[in-house]
């Protein structure tokens, strides 16, 4: 088998592992080795087939943006912004009613060379229109087609929703795919239960929006509060215990926003293996309070980052999605931040050891960062620094940016 040896000035292998030159002997998409120095470098070079010196470049490992819908980035400009969050959903609503296969299937390419040109490798992206699905084949990064299903509580449209995805699956058996329940205030435990058999059988991650809002988890609770009149009768369970009824609370699952939790939910979420997903800028959109990144840590849970839409955030950029986080949440160390943009999000997609780290065995799917770094520290630094372009990115062993003519 031919070993490909790529070598640079420097590399962060994971969060808690730099090395300055170094290299990566790569092969069938995968890292087989990593030489950490000079002399490994020679050493591999003596058994590789072919080697490229990318130069004075720091590789790091593909960032996994854990949320995204990429399809609503044909509603960018079109949605409310602030803290009204029906208000924000009513405009959603409108928007897509308005727009195109066409134009969906353009925002998931689009969204996904933007993704790549920040150095995202691998993304989970909501499909609720199938055009993930159709177009997921030709993106330039690893793209899991979440496939999303509700039926608004309402028994007569669960089979519906079932008999959608199902078609989908038939006409896109190639793709990565998972199962997207949207969330428990719009799914019936029935339909819940039947995406959980379904996940399973496939091997599938999941990935709910789950306590993103107050008034989301009070009507779960009692039936009460704005969103009783909208809603038919509340299964009166906290969310966590309609995933935990359903078979849902079990990994890979992606609990996504997370913002309210109860007593002792991130404690059960750590011990379901199950990851809560941040989207930094989707929450500053709608101006809420700081995300309680500690008391999650403080539980043991482990956190990914999401960028979430652009019907709800500037970019999907999951640099400035870090820079925001770090912003909010100045206590944080930088590797808790690095580690929820990789090995987190590779965790919620059941990709723990392939995804978000640089190692033997994991894909070979990193990005090179035009910098001189002489510490893991300053490697760390340089990731998050706007100043810091990226040169090219690689997914499976292949450069995907820029594209060779
Ligand atoms: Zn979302």
């Amino acid at each position: 088998m031919s070993e490909l040896l790529l070598t640079a000035r420097a590399l962060l292998l994971r969060s808690d592992r730099w090395c300055g030159e170094g290299g990566l002997s790569i092969s069938a998409g995968r890292v087989v080795a990593v030489a950490r120095g000079r002399g490994a470098v020679a050493r591999a070079a003596g058994r590789a087939s072919r080697r490229v010196d990318l130069g004075d470049v720091l590789l790091a490992p593909g960032w996994v943006n854990a949320h995204a819908h990429l399809e609503l980035g044909a509603l960018a400009g079109r949605t409310a912004r602030g803290e009204h969050f029906g208000a924000w959903v009513r405009s959603v609503l409108a928007a897509k009613a308005r727009c195109t296969t066409a134009q969906f299937e353009a925002a998931v390419l689009d969204g996904a060379r933007a993704s790549l040109l920040s150095g995202v490798t691998a993304l989970a992206d909501i499909d609720s229109t199938g055009a993930a699905a159709r177009i997921g084949a030709r993106v330039p990064l690893r793209l899991w087609a979440m496939r999303e299903l509700l039926d608004a509580h309402d028994s007569t449209r669960t089979e519906a929703a079932l008999a959608r995805v199902r078609r989908r699956l038939r006409s896109g058996v190639h793709l990565r795919e998972g199962f997207s329940p949207h969330a428990p205030f719009t799914v019936s435990p029935a339909l819940a239960r039947r995406v959980a058999e379904l996940a399973q059988r496939r091997a599938a991650p999941v990935a709910v929006h789950w306590s993103e809002t107050q008034e989301e988890v009070e009507w779960l609770r009692s039936g009460g509060g704005p969103l009783a009149a909208l809603l038919g009768p509340s299964p009166r369970r906290s969310g966590l215990d309609w995933l935990a009824d359903a078979g849902l609370l079990r990994a890979p699952l992606a609990l996504v926003h997370g913002n309210h939790p109860l007593r002792g939910e991130p404690e059960r979420i750590a011990r379901a293996g199950a990851v809560v997903v941040h989207c930094p800028g989707s929450h500053q959109w709608f101006g809420r309070a700081p995300f309680d990144w500690r008391r999650y840590l403080r539980a043991g849970c482990t956190l990914a980052l999401g960028t979430d839409s652009l019907a709800s955030n500037e970019s999907l950029d999951l640099r400035r999605e870090l820079r925001l986080a770090r912003a909010a949440a100045p206590g944080l160390e930088l590797e808790q931040l690095i580690d929820a943009a990789t090995v987190g999000g590779a965790q919620a997609l059941g990709q723990r050891g392939q995804l978000g780290e640089l190692s033997p065995g994991a894909l070979a799917d990193f990005a090179a960062y035009g910098c001189r770094v002489r510490s893991r520290g300053e490697a760390l630094e340089a990731l998050l620094d706007r100043a810091v372009g990226i040169e090219s990115v690689w997914v499976g062993g292949r450069r995907a940016h820029p594209r060779a003519r």
